[in-house]
């Protein structure tokens, strides 16, 4: 069914997105918004605006009558939820279906089934992905516990089955620490997620995260569309993509995609998703699969030309998949920065008003922001202000040029983390691809 109108159940930057997508297809765009956010860019480009609350995301953007009231008063057909907010909200997504609105994401019991980590893991092993070893499954009593441990030997990690951003973690380092550690992580995932199941897997020493994009057509075809590497992180979360990873062969990559793919065609998965690995010594373990769009997303849009916003639309159509495949060809290479409006020495956040803006331009060079002179990022909400996506025909010319993008970049009224950006792709080891998910901390950490 042809899509005329979707409604965007987000804000920012990604909102921006999925507004340019809809544009360029000829659909026409609702924007739901805050009070906080009436000033937004994608507010003030969208053909309709709706306030559906104050601040609080609880009260605005998590307010699902609002949202579904607001698609209704504005005879919106399709939701597009964005990423982070409801995305993932399985709930959300059959009550979207209930109204006879298309939901422009997976089919709600495989957000369902992925979004509970420990079973998300058994659907994985189920089609065949290697996984991290650990518990099969949550783990109840401490006895369990150390009979886990037993197997998997310490260093081990403490998961939340909700969690998510990293919350509800612990790694614990030996047998005495494994009781309060899982109290711990049980009594962070019950305040951040209200649900204190927990399971237990192998802490690897040094690995690289790399995960996988793939598109579904509901009906059982499915392609992938390579890896990102995702190494660079802070505190579990990610600050710097790029795609291809830098140690990822063309072989690997068709043995991973390939099985990646047949597991999701297996499933009869829908729309867009990912699947994360950590890679260590030349394996592949499977820890989680997002069933959203990813923040970093643009990389792979860059070296495959593929625009995964109109595919996620048409899939929500029910079009069949754009591309097969063999026409799948990666080209060149892509890397992101996350733009936060924070102190880049301490990551204190650093809202404000902007006093002057310009963006980075030139072949190849993409920004992705709600930024203008005069807009106010408001406190309440995530600290990303931009992305800014670089190509180049390989990665040391995709590195020279973001060096140069990112020296254009002028944002003024608030610290950001430009400099750190500056700072970090000038490193002789970044520069050789030479990192894991542990070296952006320690290089942290040697600079201050
Ligand atoms: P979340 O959903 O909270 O982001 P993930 O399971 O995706 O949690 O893990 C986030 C990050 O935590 C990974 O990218 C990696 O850096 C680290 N991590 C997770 N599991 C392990 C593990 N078994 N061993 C080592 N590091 C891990």
């Amino acid at each position: 069914m042809a899509i005329n109108k979707v409604l965007i159940a987000n804000r920012g930057e990604i909102a921006l997105r999925i507004h340019r997508a809809c544009h360029e297809m000829g659909i026409k765009t609702v924007a739901v918004h805050s009070t906080a956010d009436s000033d937004a860019m994608h507010v003030r480009l969208a053909d309709e605006a709706i306030c559906i609350g104050p601040p609080p995301a609880t009260d605005s953007y998590l307010n699902i009558p609002n949202i579904i009231s607001a698609a209704e008063i504005a005879h919106a057909d399709a939701i597009h939820p964005g990423y982070g907010f409801l995305s993932e909200n399985a709930r959300f997504a059959e009550i979207v279906e209930l109204h006879n609105i298309i939901w422009i994401g997976p089919k709600p019991e495989h957000i369902r089934t992925m979004g509970d980590k420990v079973e998300a893991k058994r659907t994985a092993a189920r089609l065949g992905l290697p996984l991290v070893p650990g518990s099969d499954g949550p783990v109840e009593g401490i006895e369990e516990a150390r009979a886990v441990a037993a197997e998997t030997g310490y260093p081990l990690i403490v998961k939340a089955a909700s969690g998510g951003g990293g919350r509800g973690m612990k790694v614990v380092a030996g047998a005495s620490e494994l009781e309060s550690q899982i109290m711990q992580a049980r009594s962070e995932a019950k305040n951040a997620f209200g649900d204190d199941t927990v399971y237990i897997e192998k802490y690897l020493g040094d690995p690289r995260h790399i995960e996988f994009q793939i598109f579904g057509d509901g009906n059982g075809n499915a392609i992938h569309l390579g890896e990102r590497d995702c190494s660079l992180q802070r505190r579990h979360q990610k600050v710097l993509e790029e795609a291809p990873s830098p140690v990822v062969s063309a072989e690997e990559r068709d043995r991973m995609g390939t099985i990646v793919a047949k597991a999701m065609a297996e499933m009869g998965y829908r729309g867009a998703g990912t699947i994360e690995f950590l890679y260590e010594n030349g394996e592949f373990y499977f820890i989680e699969m997002n069933t959203r769009l990813q923040v970093e997303h643009p990389v792979t849009e860059m070296i495959t030309g593929m625009d995964l916003v109109r595919e996620q639309i048409r899939v929500a159509e029910g079009h069949p998949l754009s591309c097969s495949q063999d026409q799948i060809k990666f080209q060149g290479h892509a890397i992101e920065c996350r733009i936060n409006a924070e102190d880049p020495q301490n990551f204190t956040p650093s809202p404000g008003t902007v006093k002057g803006f310009h963006a980075p331009g030139g072949m190849h060079v993409r920004v992705d922001s709600g930024l203008y002179v005069g807009y106010k990022v408001p406190p309440y909400y995530d600290s990303m202000i931009a992305k800014l996506i670089v190509y180049g025909s390989t990665r040391e010319r995709c590195i020279m040029r973001l060096r140069r993008a990112l020296e254009e970049f002028v944002i003024e009224g608030m610290k950001t983390t430009i400099p750190l950006h500056q700072k970090l792709i000038g490193d002789p080891e970044f520069q050789a691809g030479d990192y894991t998910i542990k070296w952006l901390e320690e290089w942290l950490a040697n600079e201050a």
